[in-house]
């Protein structure tokens, strides 16, 4: 028997609300700030994700998804949703049109993962980005969209956690403060810090082992050593915050999993759990799109993970409008009614009324309980004696009351109904 690979899931009819409703709640977010949709390939050149999210990352040493094509060419699977975006916007010359570009997407990320509860290998992403401009007003813009989108859904157990990680002048001279810190402690490192403080020295700061937190609590703090021009993006970016009464924790241990993130850097945690459940995460890039060979241009930008969304909504026990179902089921006895039903079906969705057919010539026991299965409002039962009367029984499922209708009246009778909530 085949099986889902490890880390992977199907995602069932039942589970079909969750996503719906979460996608609904984005793109009307997206339509209120003005962001346009972006669609991008599901895999790029293996070289678009080594260069911006870079090594030294888990993302790019362990992660990701690489195969060479029949063609010889080097390609991943999508590891995140920004560096595509930034692919695109250099690619299509959006950097002409008026800054900034507000974009959104939907998709898969892969990432070879241990999975666990929120952690799969292909998850799915709802991303927003803003290209184009350094303003700290766009930064705060960001930060109250995936505000507003998790209270949108429903969500208000989470705390929003904030810091700015500097730029090409001052991070250097922070990160060798860091190493020169970390350095008296290298003994009581765990393996992985030993690797990152050679590799990847700001990435400590993330780690989740209780002996290296200990370290990283006693570390010298970032914002002691943002330049000028990032100090004042920082305070300028945390007053807007303030004026709009987004309530945000500066955490200055913050630094987030992807290398090219610049000042601005945010989480959202859900408040009953710990620092590796974030629901999503975002922050500045400014030097991202030059790495790619544009411009200098600056830019900013969230995402979410869906599934982890859906387990929260899930604990947090909130209901979600179900998918809508067939307004009725068409149900039969005997060989004639059969054509009957098969002819009646087509007529209905023809004048776009919802039908679920009967298949299979079940008893009329049966296929009442696949109807109720179904969540069918109605169900139109035709027998032997309702051909001869060009009638139909039409049946309230929520009641059980049947009444006898005239054939020619199915459609208005149906249209005038209300499905059930
Ligand atoms: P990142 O691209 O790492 O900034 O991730 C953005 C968001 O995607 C995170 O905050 C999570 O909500 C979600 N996410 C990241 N990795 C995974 C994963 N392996 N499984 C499920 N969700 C994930």
């Amino acid at each position: 028997m085949y099986k889902a690979p490890r880390g992977t899931s199907d995602i069932l009819p039942k589970e079909q609300a969750y996503w719906k409703y979460v996608e609904e709640k984005a793109v009307s977010l997206c339509q209120l700030y003005g962001y346009q949709p972006l669609s991008t390939p599901i895999f790029e050149d293996s070289q678009l994700f080594t260069r911006t999210v870079a090594g030294g990352t888990d993302i790019v040493d362990k992660e990701m998804y690489t195969f060479t094509d029949r063609g010889g060419q080097k390609l991943a699977l999508r590891a995140e949703g920004t560096a595509p975006v930034c692919r695109a916007y250099l690619e299509h010359g959006l950097f002409n049109s008026p800054q900034p570009v507000r974009l959104y997407y939907f998709g898969p990320a892969f990432r070879y993962e241990r999975p666990q509860a929120g952690r799969h290998r292909q998850h799915h992403q709802f991303g927003f980005e803003a290209l184009g401009d350094a303003d700290p007003a766009i930064d705060a813009e960001v930060i109250e969209m995936a505000q507003q989108f998790f209270l949108s859904l429903g969500l208000s157990q989470f705390s929003i956690q904030l810091n700015s990680i500097g730029c090409k002048l001052c991070q250097p001279k922070y990160v060798e403060a860091l190493k020169q810190h970390y350095s008296a402690y290298v003994a009581r490192l765990c393996p992985d810090c030993k690797t990152r403080l050679a590799r990847n020295p700001l990435r400590l700061l993330d780690c989740k082992k209780a002996s290296c937190q200990k370290i990283a609590e006693i570390a010298p703090k970032i914002t002691d050593y943002l330049c000028h021009e990032c100090q004042a993006h920082f305070q300028s970016a945390q007053g807007y915050l303030k004026l709009l009464g987004i309530p945000f924790q500066l955490n200055y241990r913050l630094v987030r999993g992807l290398d090219y993130y610049t000042r601005t850097v945010f989480e959202v945690e859900p408040q009953e759990e710990g620092a590796q459940s974030a629901l999503g995460g975002g922050g500045r890039y400014d030097n991202l799109i030059e790495a790619l060979g544009g411009k200098p241009t600056p830019a900013v930008g969230f995402a979410a993970g869906i599934e982890r969304l859906i387990l929260n909504l899930k604990r947090q026990n909130l209901t979600i409008p179900p998918l809508p179902a067939p307004v009725a089921f068409i149900a039969y006895l005997g060989k004639e009614a059969k054509m009957e039903a098969v002819k009646l079906s087509s007529q209905l969705r023809k004048a776009s009324i919802a039908v679920m057919q009967a298949i299979g010539d079940k008893s009329l026991k049966a296929q009442l309980r696949q109807a109720n299965v179904f969540g069918t409002s109605y169900t139109i039962i035709i027998g032997k004696a309702e051909i001869e009367s060009r009638t139909v029984i039409f049946r309230d499922m929520r009641s059980g009351e049947q009444k006898s209708i005239p054939q020619t009246e199915i459609v208005t009778t149906l249209k005038q109904t209300q499905p059930l909530g």
